[in-house]
């Protein structure tokens, strides 16, 4: 049947929907992401636009990649915002990185080692599994032994699994996998502005993040870094990168000299970013991490006060990301919405196996203060009593 043209009409299906109500209720930020945006960069968003090829914008790409070489620890020339979510970081590593045959191990403790499980099967890679239960890490004897049972092409693991609260000790790791010529991905979604990275040190080849966990901007931006290796291997390719948006042989020549046009990039996004950068790196990196170290401590003492214990053993915590055991007998779900109806406090849920057993408690960036911990913790307090 003909479309006829009045029934593109949307007064036609019905009543004109009038202005979109945007007063949107003040939160605070508290869960698995985003976190708190300073006002400064709330403020920059707010520029003017200029063009994504105006030499103005391309100095201030030129700031956001030093900037952003400083906060990953690394003095990686391929390093940069793609446009995107955290994922799209993710999906970038491992679409310029995995060929189809090859052979990739993915650590698994938790949502996120299986998303890139999921994406390296995508790939067309021959993907090996290599779990831990959920809130512990994965263990550097046990890479090794993966690795000693045959050639593997590249190691995928989470530096700060925001699924279940651990932080993953690296050091070893990276070790193994240089050793055994793998190249080695690190999501640091979470932990980038947090904790250290320390890409260089830690023998990382390949490593990406969100702006919208410890670095408090918006979601929007995924920053990469690629180490000497992985350019290698992205040179020595025999295919095409399956993807065209997020191919890094096309997005390297407009962040480069070529400055050669691939997309629009998202201009608001990156002032944030410069902004947020700026904020970070005012604060100085170890100030910063010693800041998620303290408040951290801090607020899981208090959940021990009220009786409330921690998921994850102190050693393996991260510091950014809190999971709480649910007690016996407590609708979680509930006590989320009090606190977010009440007290206009966004925590978040166990996913997948961790569903209904831990409540997931973000410490991130400008959101990970003192006041913040206490006012949680007391709203806990009195929704748990009543
Ligand atoms: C949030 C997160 C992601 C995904 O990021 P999105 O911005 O949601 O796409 C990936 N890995 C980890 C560890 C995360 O915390």
């Amino acid at each position: 049947m003909p479309v006829s043209v009045q029934s593109t009409d949307c007064t036609a299906q019905a009543a004109p929907p009038g202005p979109i109500d945007l007063r949107l209720p003040g939160r605070v930020l508290m869960g698995p992401g985003p976190s708190t945006a300073d006002p400064r960069v709330l403020r920059a968003m707010a520029a003017p636009l200029i063009g994504h090829l105006d030499p103005a914008f391309l100095e201030l790409m030129n700031g956001v990649m030093a900037g952003l070489r400083c906060v990953f620890g690394t003095k990686n020339q391929l390093t940069l915002p793609m446009s995107g979510t955290g994922s799209a970081g993710m999906e970038t590593c491992l679409v310029n990185l995995i060929e189809p045959g090859e052979r990739v191990l993915v650590c698994i403790n938790g949502l996120f080692g299986q998303r890139m499980a999921d994406i390296a099967g995508r790939c067309g890679a021959e993907v090996m599994r290599l779990e831990a239960p959920w809130g512990e890490p994965i263990d550097p004897a046990a890479v090794r032994r993966a690795l000693s049972q045959g050639k593997v092409d590249l190691v995928a693991i989470v530096h700060a699994e925001t699924s279940t609260g651990v932080l993953q000790p690296l050091e070893e790791i990276g070790q193994a996998v240089r050793e055994h010529g793998a190249l080695l991905v690190v999501d640091a979604v979470t932990s980038l502005g947090g904790v250290a990275v320390n890409v260089d040190e830690r023998l990382i080849d390949a490593c990406y993040s969100g702006t919208q966990k410890c670095l408090s901007a918006p979601p929007g931006l995924a920053p990469i870094t690629f180490g000497p290796r992985a350019e290698a291997k992205l040179a020595r390719r025999k295919s095409k990168v399956p993807s065209w948006y997020l191919d890094l042989t096309m997005i390297s020549q407009y962040w480069g000299k070529e400055r050669v046009y691939h997309h629009t990039a998202p201009i608001s996004m990156m002032y944030a970013l410069a902004e947020a950068l700026n904020l970070v790196l005012e604060e100085g990196l170890a100030a910063r991490e010693e800041r998620h170290r303290r408040v951290s401590a801090l607020f899981c003492e208090g959940l021990e006060e009220i009786g409330l214990e921690p998921f994850v053993r102190p050693e393996y915590r991260a510091p950014m990301m809190v999971t709480v055991k649910v007690p016996e007998g407590v609708d979680e779900a509930a006590v989320r919405r009090e606190l977010l109806h009440r007290f206009n406090i966004e925590i978040g849920g166990g996913l997948g196996e961790l569903k209904g057993r831990i409540w997931r408690v973000g410490l991130m960036g400008a959101s990970c203060t003192e006041s913040n911990a206490l006012l949680l913790l007391e709203a806990l307090k009195k929704i748990l009593r009543s």
